[in-house]
């Protein structure tokens, strides 16, 4: 299974900003990106001009690493972006929003996109009652994301369950932190959503 390779913070320090790849830590003063926010590497330090090209390219970078998705992927999501009816940039986040392991970290039940990427792949999800266990999997308004019975008894979701109650909810969704399940209610528009991305910037990285 493709997957990203590189040190998640190092990430974040090369993108300029916190893209929140590690749960907890992310909050906490062990951040890499508060210790040392400055991009890796020898030159890391040195200050670049970076040209109109650079500026989209890095813009799609950073979209690709918080929503871990891969290039190809990625570029088949803006295609189908562009296709669809409306402003390509917020149907594009729209597009990466609605994956099933987005939704589970979403819904409280993953500390990140990545931990929700891993449970997905183990299974531990039923979309509309039914196993799924591809995290790229696209969900739509009206979906229910449900824990496995079986799952639900795991110290680790019991965890999850307390976790996940002292986090905040989204518009969107309708959580039931009792049941570990969770209802969309509709897809987000841009205004709420909290991903520090340009996204026109890589609208026009795709349209050159
Ligand atoms: Fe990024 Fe989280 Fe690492 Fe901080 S701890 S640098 S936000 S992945």
């Amino acid at each position: 299974m493709a997957k990203y390779l590189e040190a998640s913070c190092k990430l974040c320090r090369r993108e300029g900003t916190k893209l929140y790849l590690k749960g907890d830590r992310c909050y906490s003063e062990k951040c890499a990106f508060v210790r040392k926010g400055y991009p890796p590497g020898q030159h890391g330090r040195g200050r670049k001009k970076v040209s109109e090209y650079g500026l989209q390219l890095r813009e799609k970078q950073k979209a690709r690493r918080i929503y871990g998705v891969l290039e190809k992927q990625f570029k088949r999501y803006f295609r189908e972006a562009d296709r669809r009816k409306g402003i390509t940039g917020e149907i594009l986040l729209q597009i990466l929003e609605s994956r099933l392991d987005n939704m589970a970290y979403r819904m409280g039940l993953a500390r990140s996109r990545a931990d929700a990427r891993q449970l997905v792949r183990h299974g531990h999800f039923l979309v509309n009652g039914r196993k799924v266990n591809i995290p790229s999997y696209l969900t739509k308004p009206g979906d229910v994301i449900t824990v496995k019975d079986k799952s639900k008894k795991s110290v680790f979701f019991q965890e999850m369950a307390q976790w996940g109650s002292a986090q905040g909810t989204v518009d969107w969704l309708e959580v039931d932190r009792e049941n570990m399940s969770g209802k969309i209610i509709r897809l987000p528009s841009r205004e709420e959503l909290d991903v520090p991305i340009t996204e026109h910037l890589i609208v026009e990285l795709y349209s050159r």
